[in-house]
């Protein structure tokens, strides 16, 4: 684990708050459902290796990733539990599928018989979810349809080398004030549910928003991702703990004069004689270039402006209303410091973007430092 004593900026992740983000997650839905936490995208740039063990505490059924990749890696820190690997991958990497026990989601009666004929090839037992395209459109069975492929679905999942273990839909807008559409979507996938010739094994259709809006919807498992990882949902009074801050140093300080130009572009120029610190962290490390000129910054436990253009490895900050800023201190661009906090989606809100992005934009260049 790195040492970000000696580091110039990183990421602290709060593994208790992590935990208990999942076990709210476990209030809501009960005992019975089935919990498959998202840890796709290294576990939303947290690192899956740092927090798999936290995940543990609400008992998951398995996990959710993306990628072949990510399930192999899974595996390779020796998780035996159900991976699902929730997005379309190339019928290239069934076999690589197959070989570590992935279940993969289907989308097309075409992608199942390569999925049963890799699996007889692999003389392993193929598992899959069908996902159901209720409106999200970029992936699924069209449930509009499903009294076409409602029956050959069927007959293929009957062989013996494939077991249909699921059946799912994802929601677009449940993040976005959780209405009429998500209700829309809800009652699309239950009629094709019920259309459904045999059991489409677990059911599931809950994203974080929807678990804290709807548990109702819970029905045999639910997917949350980032109300764990600290990103709120957009339901008030329902707030994650925070889990990620994001830490950099002062590396140099400069007391300039009057009509001093700063940066790329040159796009900020000082009003008097101001006092200005270098922080060492840039869009290389993952912060937003759209921070430039009008984020901010906690410094000694105040609120201080970014000025200038974002830079590939640093930041400058006006700190002319502080005394006492030395080299070295530490700079908070996401947490808390003193009364003051900075939130993930108070950051996602400035650079116009999402907590999503914001955590898996931080990169490898960032020592991950549990705390
Ligand atoms: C990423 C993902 C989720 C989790 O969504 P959050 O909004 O992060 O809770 C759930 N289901 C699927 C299919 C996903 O891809």
């Amino acid at each position: 684990m790195a040492n970000h004593l000696l580091s110039r900026s990183w990421v602290e992740i709060s593994l208790d708050s992590l935990s208990k983000n999942v076990l709210v997650v476990r209030e809501l839905v009960g005992n019975d459902c089935r919990i498959i936490p998202m840890i796709k995208a290294d576990a939303y740039g947290l690192g899956v290796d740092n927090v798999l063990t936290s995940l543990e505490a609400c008992n998951p059924w398995g996990f959710g990733v993306a990628t072949v990749a990510e399930g192999c890696h899974l595996r390779d820190l020796g998780v035996d539990k159900p991976i699902v690997v929730f997005s379309p991958i190339p019928y290239q990497s069934y076999r690589e599928a197959l070989a570590a026990d992935l279940t993969i989601t289907l989308s097309s009666l075409e992608s199942l018989e390569r999925w049963v004929c890799a699996s007889k090839e692999s003389k392993t037992c193929g598992r899959f979810h069908v996902e159901i395209d209720t409106g999200m459109g970029r992936a699924g069975f069209d449930w509009n349809t499903v009294d076409y492929w409602g029956e050959k679905l069927r007959v293929l999942a009957n062989r013996d080398q494939v077991v249909w273990e699921g059946t799912y839909t994802h929601f677009h807008s449940s993040d976005t004030g959780f209405g009429a559409s998500t209700e829309v979507q809800y009652e699309r996938f239950s009629r094709t549910r019920g259309k459904l010739p045999q059991d489409g094994g677990m059911y599931h259709v809950c994203n974080s928003a929807a678990i804290l809006v709807k548990p109702s919807f819970s029905a045999d498992a639910v997917r949350p991702g980032i109300f764990i990882y600290g990103g709120n949902v957009g339901m008030p009074g329902q707030e994650p703990e925070p889990v990620v801050s994001l830490k950099a140093r002062v590396v140099l300080l400069r007391d300039v004069e009057k009509n001093t130009t700063l940066g790329y572009g040159a796009s900020y120029k000082s009003e008097g004689r101001e006092r200005w610190a270098v922080l060492s962290i840039g869009y290389g490390d993952g912060l937003p270039r759209k921070l430039g000129n009008c984020g901010e910054t906690l410094i000694h436990g105040v609120r201080v402006p970014i000025i200038g253009r974002v830079s590939m490895d640093t930041i400058v900050v006006n700190i002319s209303v502080l005394q006492g800023v030395k080299i070295g201190d530490v700079a908070t661009l996401i947490g808390k410091d003193g009364g003051q906090a900075i939130t993930l989606d108070e950051v996602a809100d400035v650079a116009e973007t999402v907590s999503y992005e914001i955590l898996t934009g931080l990169t490898p260049r960032l020592p991950r430092v549990l705390v």
